[in-house]
């Protein structure tokens, strides 16, 4: 089998609209807006043949009833959310197999950004690594607002996707990393790792470069978000915010808060 290749589109200020690709067909996934999608799929010459929707949310659906004119092309998208032009709902353990490209999907649900967002896993492309796209559930160094959802049930959502292999590939929908790192150092300023990756970073943005797609193995290390437990990040908040963490919802949910007004 042919190697997928997989493109995050830029679209609006900081989305990515990534699209999988075989070299003739191609699938987009959240598309915010039409035209960069349109362009880009000109310019390669690939033709549409799927759109996968994680949430509801304007930047992410937003291209759909234009990228559907004058073309027949199947919507997927969550159950749970009000989102028009949706071919198949899809909830928490569903399959969705694509043809063209050959894609097979796993569905989790990963509320907390929206009440009804929904996750798509690849277990395997065919060179063997997974791939999940995560819409604004996790990010590089981050994760989503709590729009609709707990802090608890943003947390079982991230450990849902921290539990996945550590070579996943992670394409998540928006390109906050620097922000993200600058709040993660507050948080964590003695993990060398994330000093390593704020150079890395910095040094791609410079040069107009993604910093995605990242991996789950590279998230656990650095992304304060999938570390509340760590004893050094519950010093950190403690001292910062002056409460008390006793455990480790109480650290995500204060971190979450934190990162909210942090400038
Ligand atoms: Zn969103
Ligand atoms: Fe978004």
């Amino acid at each position: 089998m042919n190697a997928l290749e997989y493109v995050p589109v830029p679209a609006f200020e900081d989305n990515y609209i990534w699209l999988v690709s075989d070299g003739r067909n191609a699938v987009a996934v959240d598309p915010g807006e039409a035209a960069p999608v349109q362009a880009y799929l000109a310019k390669r010459g690939w033709r549409l043949s799927a759109i996968l929707l994680t949430h509801h949310h304007r930047d992410h659906v937003g291209g759909v009833a234009d990228l559907l004119k004058g073309q027949s092309v199947p919507v997927y998208g969550p159950a749970g959310e009000a989102i028009e032009h949706l071919t198949y709902r899809l909830a928490h353990g569903d399959r969705v197999s694509i043809a063209e490209p050959a894609l097979e999907l796993t569905v989790l649900d990963v509320p907390g950004h929206t009440s009804g967002h929904i996750a798509y896993f690849q277990a395997s492309d065919p060179r063997g690594t997974p791939h999940v796209f995560c819409g604004d559930t996790l990010f590089a160094c981050g994760c989503g607002r709590l729009f609709e959802g707990t802090p608890a049930q943003m947390l079982d959502s991230l450990d849902a996707l921290a539990a996945l292999p550590g070579a996943t590939e992670v394409h998540c929908a928006h390109e906050y990393t620097l922000s993200n790192i600058r709040f993660a150092l507050a948080c964590e300023p003695g993990n060398a790792q994330l000093v390593a990756w704020r150079d890395e970073a910095a040094a791609r943005r410079a040069r107009n470069v993604p910093t995605l797609p990242t991996t789950i193995a590279h998230e656990r290390a650095v992304n304060p978000f999938l570390r509340a437990g760590e004893p050094a990040i519950q010093a950190a908040l403690a001292d910062q915010l002056h409460e008390t963490v006793p455990d480790r919802l109480t650290a995500f949910a204060l971190m979450r808060e934190w990162k909210n007004r942090f400038r």
